[in-house]
């Protein structure tokens, strides 16, 4: 380090760590109040993750948002902040903006064009009410005067630099682990333990699952293939696609499916969610006594399936027309069908997963405002919180909720 003295400057009423969703939204309702606010950003630049969301387009929210939406320890959580903010209060500033968007399957709200019009809509609300925001600038530390006010130390500049700057309102908005290139740190688990804050259990939420067994052989095969499924893991399912990986099985509901998920636990999946297979599958021998399973499967399945399904379940008798089958065996391949068991050998992790499952203990937070109870001005929002949304634009609603309640009483 070249200068390791540390340099500080007068106070901010309050500093954000964070310019992601939640940071800048809080920010903004904050400076909108006449607050003077810096926003401390880590990456070269503000809303990296708002950038690569939603495929690019940005699934900011849903049409319908409740507290059933979300994981976490405490549902009654976030009701408080979600109804203070809510999803139509941010589709009329989407609307406001003059923001193109459209709806999608179940609610879901993308920008018709780019996400980076929701990163514009942020940064004009916080350049037009002077919020001050900085970039490659990594905090390190936090701690509490006994003055009350609180110090923040950071790296800049390619970590050569070292400062000190301190605030009355210290709101931590730094995101979970998931996806470090983009940002994903512990810096919010560390600054929460110092101050003697609990983290719940985390781990990776949103994320696909990979298989070691036979199954990864069967994956490799479809990769690219898509099939409508509802998915079942400890007394949860979620009904809609599900796509085949290199690695493994992916798409929206085996994403939604993964959030509920620990390692060890077996995945239900049915495969024909809108019939009883068996009954269907012995309809099927009637009509066309002389075709083969396969082929009758792929009035349902993918052709590509219905193969990789034989090759598994039933080789020996590949060839066999429908006549010839008996009618337990056939109701067995129908009960596998409404509910193949797999074992994931675990989820791709950190590196892809959309968000950080569990976060700050919601026990030590007021619900309101997000602040912490123990220690006045100290704030915690967004994902760093044990507060998770399905997929559908419910975690950008969090963050919006979340950072607009905080920015009420920094
Ligand atoms: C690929 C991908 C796609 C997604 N798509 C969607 C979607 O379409 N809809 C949806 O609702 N959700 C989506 N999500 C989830 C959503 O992006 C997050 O839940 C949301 O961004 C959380 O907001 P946040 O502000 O709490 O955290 P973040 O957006 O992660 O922001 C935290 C910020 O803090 C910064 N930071 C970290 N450490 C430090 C430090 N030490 N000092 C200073 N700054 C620091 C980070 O660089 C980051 O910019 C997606 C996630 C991913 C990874």
């Amino acid at each position: 380090m070249k200068n390791s003295t540390p340099r500080c400057e007068n106070p901010w009423e309050v500093i954000i760590i964070g310019g992601g969703a939640a940071g800048l939204f809080c920010a903004a309702t904050a400076a909108m109040r006449g607050k003077k606010v810096l926003v401390l950003e880590s990456a070269n630049q503000i809303g990296k993750k708002i950038l690569m969301s939603g495929g690019g387009r940005c699934n900011f929210t849903n049409r319908k948002v409740e507290p059933e939406n979300f994981v976490s320890n405490n549902i009654h959580f976030c009701k408080s902040a979600l109804s203070q903010y809510t999803e139509n209060d941010f589709i009329s500033l989407v609307e406001l903006n003059d923001l193109e968007y459209e709806e999608r399957k179940n609610g879901q709200l993308f920008c018709k064009h780019t996400a980076r019009d929701i990163v514009t809509l942020l940064t004009n609300e916080c350049v037009d009410h002077d919020v001050t925001i900085r970039t490659s600038a990594r905090v390190k530390s936090v701690t509490r005067k006994t003055s009350g006010f609180y110090s923040v130390e950071l790296s800049t500049a390619n970590e050569e630099t070292v400062e000190v700057l301190s605030c009355s309102s210290l709101v931590v908005a730094s995101g979970g682990l998931s996806v470090p290139t983009l940002g994903g740190s512990d810096i919010g688990y560390v600054i929460a333990r110092a101050f003697g804050l609990t983290i719940t259990d985390i781990s990776a939420g949103l994320v696909p699952f990979m298989f070691s067994d036979e199954i990864l052989s069967l994956c490799k095969s479809l990769t690219g293939c898509s099939v409508s499924i509802t998915a079942s893991c400890n007394g949860i399912s979620f009904t809609g696609d599900m796509l085949f990986t290199h690695r493994g099985i992916s798409g929206p509901t085996i994403l939604q499916i993964s959030s509920y998920w620990k390692p060890g636990d077996a995945v239900t999946i049915n495969l024909m969610p809108k019939h009883d297979a068996a009954s269907h599958l012995l309809n099927l021998k009637n009509e066309s006594p002389k075709s083969l399973l396969r082929t009758v499967l792929t009035r349902d399945l993918p052709k590509a399936l219905a193969a990789g399904l034989e090759e598994l379940w039933w080789p020996n008798q590949s060839e066999s027309p429908l006549a010839d089958w008996e009618n337990s065996k056939i109701k067995s391949i129908g009960a596998l069908l409404n509910g193949w068991v797999v074992k994931p050998s675990s989820t791709e992790g950190y590196r892809t997963a959309e968000v950080t499952l569990g976060g700050v203990n919601t026990d030590a937070i007021k619900s309101k405002s997000m602040e912490c109870k123990e220690f006045p001005k100290l704030f915690f929002i967004g994902e760093v919180l044990d507060v998770t949304g399905h997929l559908g634009g419910f975690n950008f609603q969090w963050a919006w909720s979340s950072g607009y309640v905080a920015g009420l009483h920094v």
